[in-house]
């Protein structure tokens, strides 16, 4: 505590000094931010009308009833309130496109850095105040994290996986190139055989990962006519697994095939991305690991219109995968839910276009969530998938000050989501 009170004569104006003055000494300048509607915890889903938030030292200290507090004030009385947006599958820091062949030989890992603090922008003015990265160049990305936490950089908080983890030959292999160029654009997270992809594993952690990506099946956008089916073999998974839990990581999957999730939730997997095709069984082991399924259903939507669309970019191998896989992904998202998988929301941004990532909160509500189960997927749930539960996900008092702010109610119409008007980021305001 400041001493403040030896500067002050008599008993009764000591007593006030370390009683009033002394704790105002101390307390940072508090913000008031008046919501006139506020979802606080989405978990329980109850809307409060005239709230008040004290925000202090980038965290929720208290919310009371009534509008109260003076000085820094924030009016949001027209407003409904709630906490930060979470995206759990984006790549910040590139967009797909007709390019992406030649990008990966010309931008360097400074280059996707720069454009990665572009896209973060975007996406924490979209409302989106947390995401993980699930698949980017290490330096890039994990200095864009770690440039963001400092507040050099304007963004939302990162949770990066760094280069997910693919076997050679596999959908996170950069395929077409001559073999001379090839080994340029090549990453260091392939990997064959249980001993080579533990290695690689805790390379990936070592080097900053904080959870582990893996490119357990074929994609859509990878340019092979490889197929969407199970590409890392069971033991390489299970080392993965194995090796990610032992260093105190989480491990998701890229899936578009049932074997492949069924391998990869059997060995301990902790979430699928995408899920495309998943049965009876993958619902099943779901629910024993208490894992999460992150449905991108907005990736499964653009590549549905990218591939019936006979002038896009799509070469003719990435185009029948486009249209198997993608109007699949809404399919299986609804099946999940309605068997009780538990759903945390994810859009695979890069895919999409950078800001847009609130468009997935209706094709969620196509799936069969209600309104409020979406926002809980892009709240309480995402922060339970990432392990950020305790600091994010909901406004209590300790928890980070990540707050945006719609005009509407999104309870009943999720689109007004689209258009966030106000974000603040750690008790900082970057939107208003
Ligand atoms: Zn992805």
């Amino acid at each position: 505590m400041k001493r403040t009170w030896h500067l002050l004569a008599g008993g009764a104006a000591l007593a006030i000094a370390a009683l009033g003055w002394g704790a105002a000494a101390q307390e940072a300048p508090a913000t008031y931010i008046h919501a006139g509607k506020l979802l606080a915890d989405p978990a329980s889903g109850r809307v409060l009308e005239r709230q008040t938030i004290v925000v202090r030292d980038g965290k929720v200290a208290e919310i009371r009833a009534g509008f109260v507090g003076e000085g820094d004030v924030v009016d949001l009385a027209d407003s409904f309130v709630l906490p930060g947006l979470i995206d759990s599958h984006v790549h910040i820091c590139h967009e797909n496109g007709p390019n992406d062949k030649l990008r990966r030989t010309v931008q360097t890992a400074a280059d996707l850095a720069i454009d990665g603090a572009r896209y973060a922008r975007i996406t924490l003015d979209a409302g989106f105040t947390t995401v993980a990265d699930m698949g980017e160049e290490n330096d890039a990305i994990f200095a864009l994290r770690d440039g963001i936490a400092a507040g050099k950089v304007p963004g939302p908080r990162i949770v990066a996986a760094g280069n997910a983890l693919s076997p050679h030959g596999g959908a996170g292999d950069p395929a077409g190139y001559r073999p001379d160029v090839g080994h340029l654009v090549r990453r260091p997270s392939l990997c064959s055989g249980g001993d080579d992809c533990r290695r690689v594993t805790r390379e990936t952690i070592h080097r900053g990962a904080d959870m582990i990506k893996i490119v357990a099946t074929g994609s859509v956008l990878a340019d092979q006519a490889s197929g969407l089916g199970q590409q890392f073999a069971d033991d390489e998974i299970k080392a993965i697994v194995d090796a990610a839990h032992a260093l105190g990581r989480r491990v998701t999957a890229h899936a578009h095939n049932a074997a492949a999730m069924n391998a990869f939730l059997g060995a301990g997997g902790d979430s699928v991305e995408h899920g495309t095709n998943l049965d009876a069984e993958t619902v099943k082991l779901f629910k024993a690991n208490n894992a999460w399924l992150i449905p991108t259903l907005l990736a499964g939507d653009t590549v549905t219109r990218w591939g019936n669309d006979p002038q896009s970019f799509l070469s003719p191998a990435v185009r029948a995968k486009a249209l198997e896989a993608g109007p699949r992904m809404l399919q299986s998202a609804a099946f999940a839910h309605k068997h009780g998988v538990r759903i945390a929301f994810g859009t695979d941004a890069s895919v999409s276009k950078h800001g847009e990532n609130a468009r997935e909160f209706s094709l969620l509500v196509r799936a069969g969530l209600t309104p409020l189960e979406a926002i809980r997927a892009a709240t309480v749930n995402a922060a339970d998938h990432l392990g950020l539960l305790s600091t994010i996900g909901s406004l209590a008092p300790g928890k980070a000050a990540d707050i945006v702010a719609v005009r509407g109610d999104p309870l009943t119409d999720v689109t007004t989501l689209q258009h966030v008007g106000f974000v603040m980021k750690g008790g900082t305001i970057y939107k208003k």
